[in-house]
C-alpha cells in the first residue's frame, strides 16, 4: 500500500469516527432525551409603544418528562412566559417550539392541546355548573366522543381523589379541592406538558403538598412534563432543574443542589431556604454534608443519623 493511500485511509477513519459518534449521540439524545419544548430568544411587551419588555430575549429547553420549576420575584416575567407558551398571547419576537413544531398563528389551537395550564386562583377557572361538567368542558371543546368523554371524566376524578364530589357545585369546594378538579380537567385532556402557575400558592402547606403529590403521581403515570412556577423553594428543590427569572430575563438555569449551594439567591430576590443556610454553615464549619438540598426535616434526619452512626 502506498503511503498516500494509507494517509488517506487514516484521514477517513479519523473523520468518520467522530462524525459517527456524533450521529449516534444525536440519535440517542433525540430518542431518549427528547426536547418537548424549545424557547428561542423569546420577547414580549404588553405595550407596543413602550420599550419595556415583560419577557426579554429568553431561551431555554425542556426535555420530555422533566419537572422544571420557574422561580423569581413578582413581575419577573414568569406568567408572561407561561402565557406565551400556552399560545394565549403572541410573542413580539422569538420562537416557541413545542414537540418539534414551531408555534404559529395557524397551529396555535393544535399545539395548545399539548399543554394544560393550572392557574393561581382556582375560582377563575371554572365553567361547569357541576364538577363533572367542568372536567368534561375541555373535552367537549375538543370534540371527544361522549362515551369516551364520560370514561375519561370518571378516571380523571378518581385520579385526583374527587369522584365523590362529581355532582357538586365547584363553588362549594375548598381551594385544594378546586385545584384538584382543575388538574382533573387537564389530565382528562391528555396533554404532554402541564404548567402550574403558582397553582398551590393560595393553599395551606398541607394542601400544597397534596397537590404536588397528585401532580407527581400523574406525571409518572402519563409521562408528563411539568413546568411549575412557584415561590415554594422546598417544592422547587424536588425538580430536575430550576429556571430563575429576573426583570424579564433568565438569571440562571441550574439543578436545585447547585442553586441552593450558591448564596446569590438573595441578589435574585429569593430567600435561601433555612435548611440550605444551616447546611452551608455546617459545611463551612467542617462537617461532611453531601452537596445536595435537604428540606428542614431531611436535614434533621441526616444530622441525627450521622451523629448516631459516629
Ligand atoms: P411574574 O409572573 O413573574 O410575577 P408577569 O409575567 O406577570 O410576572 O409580569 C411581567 C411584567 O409584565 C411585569 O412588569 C408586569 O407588571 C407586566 N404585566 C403583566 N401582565 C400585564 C398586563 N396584563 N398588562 C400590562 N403589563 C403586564
Ligand atoms: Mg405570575
Amino acid at each position: 500500500m502506498s503511503p498516500t493511500v494509507l494517509s488517506c485511509d487514516k484521514k477517513l477513519t479519523y473523520n468518520v469516527q467522530p462524525c459517527l459518534l456524533r450521529l449516534i449521540a444525536t440519535l440517542w439524545y433525540n430518542m431518549v432525551m427528547q426536547k418537548i419544548l424549545e424557547i428561542k430568544n423569546l420577547s414580549y411587551k404588553y405595550d407596543g409603544e413602550s420599550d419595556i419588555y415583560a419577557v426579554n430575549d429568553v431561551s431555554f429547553d425542556i426535555l420530555r418528562g422533566e419537572w422544571v420549576s420557574i422561580i423569581g420575584r413578582n413581575g419577573s416575567g414568569k406568567s408572561t412566559t407561561a402565557r406565551l407558551i400556552d399560545g394565549l398571547m403572541a410573542a413580539s419576537s422569538g420562537q416557541i417550539i413545542i414537540d418539534g413544531k414551531q408555534l404559529t398563528e395557524e397551529n396555535v389551537w393544535e399545539l395548545r392541546q399539548k399543554i394544560g395550564m393550572v392557574f393561581q386562583n382556582p375560582d377563575n377557572q371554572f365553567v361547569g355548573s357541576t364538577v363533572e361538567d367542568d372536567v368534561a368542558f375541555g373535552m367537549e371543546n375538543q370534540g371527544v366522543p361522549r362515551v369516551e368523554m364520560l370514561s375519561r371524566v370518571e378516571a380523571a376524578l378518581a385520579r385526583v381523589d374527587m369522584s365523590e364530589f362529581k355532582t357538586k357545585e365547584p363553588a362549594r369546594l375548598s381551594g385544594g379541592q378546586k385545584q384538584r378538579v382543575a388538574i382533573a380537567g387537564i389530565v382528562a385532556l391528555r396533554p404532554d406538558i402541564i404548567i402550574l402557575d403558582e397553582a398551590t400558592s393560595m393553599l395551606d402547606p398541607k394542601g400544597r403538598l397534596a397537590i404536588v403529590d397528585v401532580v407527581r403521581e400523574i406525571k409518572e403515570q402519563f409521562d408528563l412534563t411539568v413546568i411549575s412556577i412557584t415561590h415554594d423553594l422546598d417544592e422547587a428543590s424536588l425538580s430536575d432543574k430550576i429556571i430563575v427569572m429576573k426583570d424579564g430575563q433568565i438569571e440562571q438555569i441550574a439543578k436545585p443542589s447547585q442553586l441552593f449551594l450558591n448564596n446569590n439567591l438573595v441578589e435574585i430576590g429569593l430567600d435561601v431556604p433555612f435548611s440550605a443556610n444551616v447546611a452551608n454553615d455546617l459545611r463551612q464549619a467542617g462537617l461532611d454534608i453531601p452537596e445536595t438540598y435537604y428540606t428542614e426535616s431531611e436535614l434533621a434526619d441526616f444530622l441525627c443519623q450521622s451523629i448516631l452512626t459516629k
